[in-house]
């Protein structure tokens, strides 16, 4: 087995071990995460082999704060994202409440292969816009919430097999974003669905000592990217004044906690990687974060990046 699809089945096996009460769900997603690894990897073979690749960083437009897709002609990811969906079909099909909704949607799909419609459809997903994916593709009401879920999912495959080479790690020498200040992603230009602190890198000159731990990085849930961010600015409004960045744990675990704003009551999940080894799949633990979410709602706050399981 690959190594991604290897520690999707790890963390799933440990977060079911840490969290019994979120059995029955992870039992319901892992088959499609473990699906959307292989995808992912089989994606990234083909886009090596037609030379399919994001463009190019540009630092002055990063120095700006303009996303890596920002403007970008999207029209040929659309077959890659009909493709992807077939190939989850039969996992939506195993379990109605993966997709609910599900007939609609595949008629969507096989009526779209070759549409004039792929750049507008593209955007729209990525722009989480509901309403224009809803309008494009005539369905409403729960129908559309699973057509916005289930291509979300899809390019969420697709950019991760182009975004592979750009995953952060947590050492400064491989921070693709240097001059990314922004507290949406860099390629997608989404807000993240989580943030994570590192563990810290080998220090050059004394390979005893480690520097550099507990650096804040932000986690697309679209495209995958990570990248450094500082921990007294909130992502999603930019306020910067002195404590508005607030944390509150999880009563169980302390590694997993929120962050949330007390400017604009924005929240995102969070996990403190130090003590965590080996790194989990942050999708899957965002996810597995739930509790933390329900935790939020109560106290009001809003999620930075809506998903398909923190709305309440
Ligand atoms: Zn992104
Ligand atoms: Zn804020």
């Amino acid at each position: 087995m690959d190594d991604a699809a290897r520690r999707v089945r790890e963390t799933v096996a440990r977060q079911r071990e840490e969290k019994p009460v979120l059995g029955e769900l992870l039992d319901s997603f892992e088959p499609l995460w473990i699906a959307r690894a292989q995808e992912q990897q089989r994606l990234e073979e083909e886009f090596a082999r037609e030379g399919i690749a994001l463009p190019q960083r540009d630092d002055k437009l990063s120095s700006e704060g303009i996303s890596l897709l920002a403007g970008a002609d999207l029209s040929g990811l659309w077959p890659h994202i009909v493709a992807c969906f077939r190939r989850y079909q039969p996992i939506f099909a195993d379990n109605d409440r993966l997709l609910p909704g599900r007939a609609a949607v595949e008629t969507f799909f096989a009526s779209q292969e070759d549409t004039p419609l792929a750049q507008d459809l593209v955007r729209a997903v990525m722009d989480a816009d509901t309403e224009r994916l809803a309008a494009l593709s005539g369905l409403e009401g729960l129908e559309a919430a699973s057509l916005v879920a289930a291509s979300e999912f899809c390019l969420s495959t697709v950019l991760r097999a182009l975004t592979v080479n750009l995953a952060s790690s947590d050492d400064e020498e491989t921070n693709h974003w240097p001059l990314w200040t922004q507290g949406y992603c860099p390629v997608c230009g989404r807000l993240p669905v989580m943030d994570w602190l590192g563990k810290g890198y080998e220090d050059k000159n004394n390979p005893f000592l480690t520097t550099g731990g507990g650096r804040k990085f932000l986690h697309c849930g679209l495209c995958g990217s990570d990248w450094r961010f500082r921990r007294a600015i909130c992502p999603a409004c930019g306020a910067d004044k002195k404590g508005c960045m607030e944390t509150f744990y999880a009563s169980t675990n302390q590694a997993e906690h929120v962050s949330w704003c007390s400017e604009c009551k924005k929240y995102c999940v969070g996990l403190d990687l130090r003590g965590i080894s080996p790194v989990p799949d942050l999708d899957i633990m965002a996810f597995c974060m739930l509790p933390l979410d329900m935790l939020a709602a109560k106290r009001d706050l809003v999620p930075m990046c809506r998903t398909s399981w923190n709305q309440f």
